[in-house]
């Protein structure tokens, strides 16, 4: 089992396949962002060979995410290879969906279990606007086919921009009403380059929730009020389907985080938004055996840190949030 020195329970692990992506979201990466050449990602044994070094610590839970994770040639094989090691009880994926009309019956039957799309409109121009270059109706052709393959419950997450897509909050979330489906407003965190407009165009959770309650009425607590893993639940009065809060930025969860990331390059890192990070990759390509890798992430785990600084004005500047995993 990997603990933190805080008692915290590390289990989670999400994998990012790739830093490339088909998509540039204009608050995640730039217009002419260059990418890692494959060589420095890890190779597809690399991924199987580190996952079960995890899963004998412990880690019972991945997410696979990037990048965009559909573009990773053999994903599919990737997937099932990380659904078949002993110990690993559930794979997911966080993908923006473009790809999923033709992968998710393929991911679904390799032992992908769920996923979460990202969708930030259901307007094609403003898709286009904030993705650069896609089309919206590739995503909802994506999240249907997802439905269809049984990858559920359907998680969609939105990052809400000021002067962007405020107002789409609405449709958004009224997917809600007829959809038995999680729809999550993200708050928009600050990474490296990005970061004037990550900071002067990021719209509050509590700023969301308001708008969706002048629209449907009150909104009604689900779970008690209790963290469904990063998001805060509620209903809409008349929804079959759940709205949710990620308030990394105002109310973050730290306290109760129980993951860590491995990067596209192998590189361990315990916080999102924190910049030190542990390279697996290079110590396994130099021959480094089980017990010393193991001890590398044990040692990584104990000093995973307590939070992210936002609160403190602690920005991480060595890698945008494609570079990590999302
Ligand atoms: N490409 C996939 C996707 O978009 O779902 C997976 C990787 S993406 C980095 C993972 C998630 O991070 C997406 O939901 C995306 O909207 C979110 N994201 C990207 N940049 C962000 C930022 N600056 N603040 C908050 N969320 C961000
Ligand atoms: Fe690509 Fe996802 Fe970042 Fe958009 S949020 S640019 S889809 S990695």
């Amino acid at each position: 089992m990997a603990k933190d020195r805080f008692g915290r329970n590390i289990h989670y692990l999400r994998i990012s396949l790739t830093d490339h992506c088909n998509l540039r979201c204009l608050y995640c990466m730039p217009e002419d962002m260059t990418f890692r050449p494959n060589a420095e990602l890890m190779q597809d044994d690399e991924i199987l060979t580190l996952t079960r070094l995890f899963a004998t610590l412990g880690f019972d839970k991945i997410r696979l995410t990037g990048g965009e994770p559909t573009i990773r040639k053999n994903v599919v094989d990737i997937v099932r290879g990380i659904s078949e090691i002993e110990g690993i009880r559930s794979v997911s994926m966080t993908t923006n969906g473009l790809l999923l009309s033709k992968l998710a019956q393929p991911l679904a039957n390799a032992g992908l279990e769920r996923v979460n799309i990202s969708i930030d409109t259901l307007d094609a121009d403003k898709f286009k606007r904030l993705t650069r270059w896609g089309k919206v109706e590739e995503a909802i052709e994506g999240i249907k086919a997802a439905e269809k393959a049984g990858l559920t419950p359907i998680k969609l997450n939105a990052v809400v921009v000021t002067g962007y897509n405020e107002v789409d909050v609405i449709p958004l979330a009224g997917l809600t009403v007829e959809n038995p489906w999680q729809v999550r407003f993200i708050e928009m965190m600050p990474f490296g380059g990005a970061t004037e407009f990550q900071l002067t165009q990021m719209v509050t959770a509590d700023q969301i929730r308001e708008q969706v309650e002048d629209r449907f009425g009150t909104l009604e607590v689900v779970n008690g009020g209790k963290l469904d893993g990063e998001a805060r639940l509620f209903r809409l009065q008349n929804g079959i389907g759940d709205v949710g809060f990620i308030s990394s930025v105002t109310s973050p969860f730290c306290s109760s985080c129980t993951r860590a990331r491995l990067t596209a390059d192998g590189i361990l890192r315990l916080c999102l938004l924190r910049e030190k990070e542990i390279d697996l990759l290079t110590p396994l390509r130099a021959g480094a055996t089980v017990d010393e890798l193991r001890s590398l992430i044990l040692d990584a785990v104990w000093e995973k840190p307590w939070g992210h600084g936002l609160a403190d004005g602690k920005i991480a500047k060595n890698r945008i949030m494609s570079e990590i995993g999302g």
